[in-house]
Parts: structure tokens; C-alpha cells; sequence
């Protein structure tokens, strides 16, 4: 494999990636660039990072071997538990990297963005832990939408701010992350929840959720003796999980790579989030990427019954492994989603996130041979979606 999977000194894989970013925003972002492999590599870093990730966030997650759902798909499943993870999900990985980050650099104030509210949540649970100042932004639809992770932010000392431009969802919210980091640039850290916007985000995100496949490599070969498996499968909504899971395999071609994204209510409905099937290049979040425009380059608006994955774009890294064709990308839908949820619940005793559910219903388009070892990395827990659960599953 002749292509290189990490980005260059500008930031990029391949066309995609580099920082397009406001002149104002010039000054924050190379101060980052400039520091943050060096911070990631020292050893005061590197121990924190560890002794949290252990004793605060609960690592390592499992890996799990899914008896029932191996028989079913002939296979043998391994389930990555991220969902173990305090808060519930793999967002934790990052946010306890990038705050370490924001005080080694000596930064008070934190801002973040948020749509589903996970990210939120897991930006105010680190803040509270390091005493830091933390303001979330979140389209005024997506407060409404999402009322038990804004109280959630609010009893962990979270100012959570309203973005009441254009859709009032994540891209709004976005919008107006970056408007406060321009105009406080000394002294405040902007925490980002996926492997996307301006270089170096999407490698930092990325390096902090690689932990995820580091430990499943050791953790397969305890099991198994062998540390490569032959599919890695996440869901992917800018990609972090999906990017942590396949970060140590991304050199290996016999280990293959496979995202799962939202199709909504099917690739042709106008209601769909799958940017890599429908996505075209273009720069959004101050990043060249795959991302759905209409003809005149307006971003389109995303759909998902999965919060998590209603996004337009996609993180560069992902758009480089689709280009190259290291990892290949499966759209689901909102049914087979919910059908997959339903069913490692009845199998294996684990209700997951609904978007984790989208990696678990790409397996029924995969050709699995018996004695292949898959791992499925579980992103969440369900209880956030139980609403959705008991309304779409029939359950009440
Ligand atoms: C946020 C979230 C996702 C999507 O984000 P990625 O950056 O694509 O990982 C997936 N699953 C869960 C549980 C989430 O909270």
C-alpha cells in the first residue's frame, strides 16, 4: 500500500483536508498546530492521559465475544465496548485528550458544539472535573430535541448557548463556535467532537481516539493470538469512532476497514446523512471533504433517526480511505438500523446507541466467512434513544 493514511504538514490526505478558516482564526490555529504533537508526546501528557482514561473514563473498554451473534452471522463478532465508557459513549477518549491539551496550553475558557448533545455532555463532565469555564453551543432545535443532555450540561456547571440562525441544528451551532473563538482568542480552547474542521483537528481527534484500536490489537491477540482481525466495522458521523477503531490497521490491507453510514429514509428519499454515497468535494467546517451540496453549492440539509450521524460531511481522513479505497462505506438505513438495535438486544443483553446500530446492520451486506474474527465497535449506549426505541420498536 504505496498511500500514506496520515496527513501532511498543511493538514492533508490526499485533496482532502488543510484549514479554511477566517484570517482571525489564523493566530489559534498555528499555535495548536505547533504544539500539539510535541504536548501528545511528552511524558507528563501521556501519563495523565492514561492514568484518566483508566481510573476516570473506565478503560479498557472490553472486547467482547458475542456468542449468539457470531452463530447467527457464522462468524466470530467481537463487540468493541465504548458504550462501557463513562458517559456512555467514545466522545469521552477525546475530551479528556483535548482538555489536558487546552491546560497545557494554558487556556481557561472552553467552548464546544454540539447536536445530539453526547459531545456536550462529555466536553461539561471533563470541565467539571478540571474546574474549567464551559460553554456549549447547540441549535435551538436540537435543545429542544435533545432536553435530557442540555439539563445533563446544566448540572455539570455547562452554560449551554442557543444558536438561532438558519436550521438551528449542528452546523449553526458550529457557526457560532467559531464566531466566539475569533473573538476570544487568548484565552479560549475550542474542544471539537469529531475528526473534522481545520487542520490539525481531524489528526489530533483522531491520535486521541486511536487508543480504541491500540487496545484492540492487544486485546484480540490475548484471545485469539492473532492481533490483526480481518473486518474492523464503525459507524461513522464525522468519523472519530470509525477513525479510532481503524487507526492501528490502516497500514495492514489484509484488515479490512468498513464504515457505516446513514442512508435516513433511503439514499433516493431527500431525508438522508449518507455524505460519502451522495456527498460531492467541498469545504465545510474549515475543511476540504466529501460533503451533500445542491447544484449551487449550498450545504443540504442531513437526516437520521441517529442524532449522531445527521451531519452533511464527513471528516478528510474518511473521505481519503473512500478515495483510495482502503475502507469501504455502506449506507443504512433508519429501519435496518432499528432492526439491528433489536437485535443484539435480543442475542446478547446490550441495547446499543442507535448509531452504533448502524454498524452493526452493515454486516448483513458483508460476505463473512466462518472463522473470520470481526469486531464491531459498539460507539454508545442506547439509553439516550430509548424515546425513539419504544416509538419506532412498538414497544408501549
Ligand atoms: C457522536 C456519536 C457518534 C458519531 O460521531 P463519530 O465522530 O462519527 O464517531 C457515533 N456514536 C455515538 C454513540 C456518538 O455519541
Amino acid at each position: 500500500m504505496s498511500e500514506s493514511f496520515q496527513p501532511d504538514e498543511k493538514g492533508f490526505y490526499g485533496p482532502y483536508g488543510g484549514a479554511y478558516i477566517p484570517e482571525m482564526l489564523i493566530p489559534n490555529i498555528e499555535n495548536l498546530r505547533e504544539n500539539y504533537i510535541r504536548i501528545m508526546n511528552s511524558e507528563s501528557f501521556r501519563k495523565n492521559f492514561k492514568t484518566l482514561l483508566e481510573d476516570y473514563a473506565g478503560r479498557p473498554s472490553p472486547l467482547y465475544y458475542a456468542t449468539r451473534l457470531s452463530e447467527q452471522y457464522g462468524c466470530n463478532i467481537w463487540l468493541k465496548r465504548e458504550d462501557l465508557n463513562h458517559t456512555g459513549s467514545h466522545k469521552v477518549n477525546n475530551t479528556i485528550g483535548q482538555i489536558l491539551l487546552a491546560h497545557e496550553m494554558g487556556k481557561k475558557r472552553i467552548i464546544a458544539e454540539t447536536g445530539a448533545g453526547q459531545h456536550g455532555v462529555a466536553t461539561a463532565t471533563v470541565c467539571a472535573l478540571m474546574g474549567l469555564e464551559c460553554i456549549v453551543y447547540m441549535g435551538e432545535t436540537d435543545i429542544e430535541r435533545q432536553a435530557p443532555n442540555v439539563a445533563r450540561m446544566k448540572m455539570l456547571g455547562a452554560e449551554v448557548r442557543s444558536a438561532v440562525s438558519g436550521s438551528r441544528t449542528l452546523k449553526d451551532a458550529t457557526n457560532e463556535a467559531l464566531r466566539d473563538w475569533i473573538a476570544n482568542p487568548l484565552d479560549t480552547f475550542y474542544l471539537i467532537g469529531s475528526v473534522v474542521g481545520p487542520h490539525p483537528y481531524p489528526d489530533l481527534v483522531a491520535k486521541m481516539q486511536s487508543v480504541i484500536s491500540g487496545e484492540i490489537q492487544w486485546q484480540l491477540r490475548n484471545k485469539t493470538d492473532k492481533s490483526d482481525p480481518d473486518y474492523v466495522v464503525a459507524c461513522v458521523g464525522g468519523g472519530s469512532n470509525a477513525a479510532g477503531s481503524f487507526y492501528h490497521f490502516m497500514d495492514n490491507p489484509d484488515v479490512k476497514l468498513i464504515g457505516a453510514e446513514a442512508a435516513g429514509e433511503g439514499l433516493s428519499s431527500g431525508k438522508t446523512a449518507a455524505s460519502i454515497a451522495l456527498g460531492e468535494t467541498g469545504v465545510i467546517h474549515g475543511s476540504m471533504t466529501n460533503l451533500m451540496q445542491t447544484n449551487d453549492g449550498q450545504i443540504t440539509e442531513p437526516y437520521s433517526i441517529s442524532a449522531g450521524l445527521d451531519y452533511p460531511g464527513i471528516g478528510p481522513l474518511h473521505a481519503w480511505l473512500n478515495h483510495t479505497g482502503r475502507a469501504k462505506y455502506l449506507s443504512v438505513t433508519d429501519q435496518e438500523a432499528l432492526d439491528a438495535a433489536l437485535l443484539l438486544t435480543r442475542k446478547e443483553g446490550i441495547i446499543p446507541a442507535l448509531e452504533s446500530a448502524h454498524a452493526l446492520a452493515a454486516l448483513n451486506q458483508l460476505d463473512l466467512k466462518s472463522g473470520e474474527n470481526v469486531v464491531v465497535t459498539i460507539s454508545g449506549r442506547g439509553d439516550k434513544d430509548m424515546k425513539t426505541y419504544m416509538d419506532r420498536l412498538q414497544l408501549v
